[in-house]
């Protein structure tokens, strides 16, 4: 049997009217011959009742955030509602249901409650409804781990779920639906002239997310980049073919094209605090660097954009770390200085490797707004800078111009 994974996001699932949409999206897998397993986010966004962040809002008011077990135990129930709101859907149409949880679906973890792992996917029980023709709606974000307690997968870990379950069934592809048409060459909320990609290279759309793109949780481009699962991004509310992320052997009609661009998108992230550590010279100061960085990494505060000079070290950290941070350096009396709300805005392009003259691009588009460059970091297929967050979006649409990424580019 040919199965389908098809991922449903918080949008998606928000209103009856929708909920329609992704039962017709269903009813189309099976007419083309795909035994379709859903995956389903909880309800909406922010405010709505049932949503996850609404659900977190709850747990603070009660003083659950200290307590990981319970607190995973509340987050748990957005996409449980919606697993079930969704199989009533599919049955009103004459189509078997079944909701599962998953722990239901046997979707072992770790037990890091809020970011937990997922070690393994026991699918006897998924496949026991699948052999009866009964269509799974499995619940994203969450597990079990091995003493029975449940977890969840960190923000976005629906996405996971769904690559997870693919590849634990075999899919034939995941199909991740969202509120847009596909993986943009920017945030179209930020970039009016984003265009849509046909196709993008797992490990492009990789970076995208690893360096902010949340449209889709870097960790499920993984799972489905290992195991060679063709996955693609489309809008839950249309019919367009989307973007199917692939690689050069399984799509093999896909030519290098000599007039594809050097760069492939531009991404961001917000609320980064850059800390520039100050050595004054004084004797000992810094005889072991590594044990500040050994307590910094203890207190679980990981470090981006590190550059070490003789005078100092500059790296950036999440804005939420800051004071944890100030702790540690107060400790050793380190004397240093931070300046908070930055952003970290990244071209991504595999065709950049070895390319001269990309660097120049990048800060001719940014100077010529007068934006000043705090920092840079770079690899074979990303540039990073970092800015004061005031001007991110100015920043984004100027890198997405300079390099000609637009629909108007195209024309
Ligand atoms: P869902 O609830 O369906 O998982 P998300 O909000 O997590 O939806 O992801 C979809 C959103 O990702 C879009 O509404 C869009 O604003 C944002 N996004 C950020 N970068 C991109 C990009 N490069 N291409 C498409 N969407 C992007
Ligand atoms: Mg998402």
């Amino acid at each position: 049997m040919k199965i389908l994974v098809q991922k449903f996001g918080g949008t998606s699932v928000a209103t009856q009217e929708r909920r329609e949409m992704i039962a017709d999206k269903v009813e189309t897998a099976l007419k083309n011959g795909f035994f379709p397993v859903v995956v389903v986010s909880a309800i909406g966004r922010c405010g709505d009742p049932y949503a996850t962040d609404t659900l977190i809002n709850l747990a603070k008011a009660v003083g659950c955030e200290t307590n990981p077990r319970e607190m995973d135990l509340l987050m748990s129930c957005g996409e449980i509602i919606s697993s079930v709101v969704m199989v009533n859907t599919l049955r009103k149409r004459g189509y078997e249901s079944v909701a599962l949880t998953g722990a239901q679906a046997g979707i072992i973890t770790d037990d890091s409650f809020g970011d937990a792992e997922v070690l393994r996917v026991e699918t006897k029980n998924i496949y026991k409804y699948i052999d009866k023709n009964i269509i799974p709606v499995i619940t994203g974000f969450q597990g079990v781990d091995e003493n029975g307690d449940i977890t969840t997968l960190g923000r976005g870990g629906s996405d996971v779920s769904g690559s997870i379950i693919g590849e634990a069934l075999n899919a034939e592809a995941v199909e991740i639906y969202t509120d847009v048409e596909g993986v943009m060459t920017a945030d179209p909320r930020i970039v009016p002239d984003a265009r849509v990609m046909n196709t993008i290279f797992y490990n492009e759309v990789f970076q995208m997310a690893e360096y902010g793109a949340n449209v889709i949780h870097p960790r499920a481009v993984e799972v489905a980049m290992r195991s060679n699962i063709p996955m693609l991004i489309k809008n839950t509310m249309s019919d367009s073919p989307g973007t199917l992320i692939t690689n050069y052997d399984r799509n093999r009609k896909y030519k290098e094209n000599k007039k594809d661009k050097i760069i492939t998108a531009v991404a961001q992230i917000g609320k980064r605090t850059q800390v520039r550590i100050l050595y004054d010279g004084s004797a000992g100061e810094y005889e072991d660097d590594s044990i500040l960085f050994d307590m910094i990494a203890n207190n679980s505060i990981s470090l981006d954009m590190i550059n070490v000079y003789p005078d100092s070290k500059v790296f950036i950290i999440d804005d939420s770390q800051l004071s944890k941070l100030q702790e540690i350096l107060g400790r050793r009396s380190i004397s240093y200085e931070y300046k908070r709300n930055c952003s970290k805005v990244t071209i991504i392009g595999n065709k950049m490797r070895g390319v001269p003259g990309v660097m120049a691009k990048v800060i001719r588009a940014l100077s010529k707004y007068n934006i000043e460059i705090l920092q840079t970091s770079d690899s074979h297929t990303t540039i990073s800078c970092l800015i004061d967050s005031e001007y991110v979006n100015q920043a984004v649409n100027a890198l997405h111009q300079e390099f000609e990424l637009g629909k108007i580019s195209e024309k």
